[in-house]
C-alpha cells in the first residue's frame, strides 16, 4: 500500500469471543493520487479481519470514497446504506452534491467493500452496472429453489474462451430454438449464503443480454452524475414492477 493513502486505526470487537482488536482503515482511495489502489482493493484480504484470539474472520466496512478519474467513476462506501434506512442517507449525499454535479462522472453508493469491488469490476469489463444487478435474481432464485438461504451476491468477472461443456454453478438460458453454446462467455458472481459461505455462480451471455434488453426497454434514464444505489433489492424491485406492469 502506498503511503499516500491515509491510514487510520479504529477498534473492532470480535462478534464471537469479544476480543477488542485494532482495525487498519485505508482512506482516500483516489486513483489520481494512488494509481495502485485499485489492484490493492481487489486483493482478497483488503477488507477481511481475523480475530487474533479465536480466528474468526469477517468483512470490515467503513465510510470511504473511491475515485477513478480515468474511468470517471466515483463510489461512496457508506456502511449499511443498502439497508432499509439507506434512502435518507442517499438523499442527503445528493443534497450535499448540489451545484457540484458533473454528469460525466458515474456516482454510486455501496454498503460494503464487496459491492465497491463489483462496481470497479463492472466498469473494467465495460458493463452497465444496472444490468449486472438485474442478473442476480435469476441466479439467486435458482439457489433458493434448491433450498439455499442467500445473503447477497456480487459480480466478479467475465470468463471467455470456455470449452464445450457447461460450467458448474452457471445458469444457462437459451432461446429454445437454438442449442445452448457453452463456449460463449459467462458472467461470474460470488454469491454468499446467510452463513457467509461463498458460492461461485454465474449466468451465460444469453441471460445477461436478456437483462440488458429489459433495462433498455424500461426507459431507464441515462446517468445524471448524482449518487445512485443499484443493488440486489433494486434488481428484485425492477423485476417485480415489470411483472406487475
Ligand atoms: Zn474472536
Amino acid at each position: 500500500m502506498d503511503e499516500k493513502s491515509l491510514i487510520r486505526y479504529s477498534k473492532g470487537r470480535c462478534a464471537s469471543c469479544g476480543t477488542i482488536m485494532e482495525v487498519k482503515e485505508y482512506h482516500d482511495l483516489d486513483r489520481s493520487r494512488n494509481p495502485d489502489i485499485t489492484g490493492v482493493l481487489m486483493e482478497e484480504d483488503f477488507f477481511m479481519w481475523e480475530c487474533p484470539q479465536c480466528g474468526r474472520r469477517g468483512h470490515i466496512a467503513y465510510p470511504c470514497w473511491y475515485f477513478d478519474p480515468e474511468e470517471e467513476l466515483g463510489v461512496a462506501l457508506v456502511p449499511d446504506i443498502d439497508s432499509s434506512t439507506g434512502a435518507a442517507a442517499l438523499q442527503g449525499m445528493n443534497r450535499n452534491l448540489e451545484g457540484l454535479v458533473q454528469s460525466n462522472i458515474t456516482r454510486r453508493a455501496v454498503g460494503n467493500f464487496l459491492a465497491l469491488r463489483e462496481q470497479i469490476a463492472a466498469r473494467y469489463f465495460g458493463l452497465d452496472d444496472r444490468t449486472v444487478q438485474l442478473a442476480k435474481p435469476l441466479m439467486i432464485g435458482q439457489l433458493q429453489e434448491e433450498g439455499k438461504e442467500v445473503w447477497n451476491g456480487y459480480f466478479v468477472q467475465i470468463l471467455e474462451d470456455l470449452g464445450e461443456e457447461p460450467l458448474p454453478g452457471v445458469l444457462y438460458l437459451g432461446s429454445g430454438e437454438e442449442e445452448v453454446d457453452y463456449s460463449r462467455p459467462v458472467y461470474c458472481y460470488n454469491v454468499y449464503l446467510t452463513d457467509h459461505t461463498p458460492m461461485a455462480v454465474g449466468v451465460n451471455e444469453y441471460a445477461f443480454q436478456l437483462c440488458q434488453e429489459l433495462l433498455d426497454q424500461s426507459g431507464a434514464p441515462p446517468d445524471d452524475g448524482r449518487f445512485h444505489l443499484y443493488d440486489l433489492n433494486w434488481a428484485i424491485d425492477f423485476h417485480n414492477r415489470r411483472q406487475q406492469g
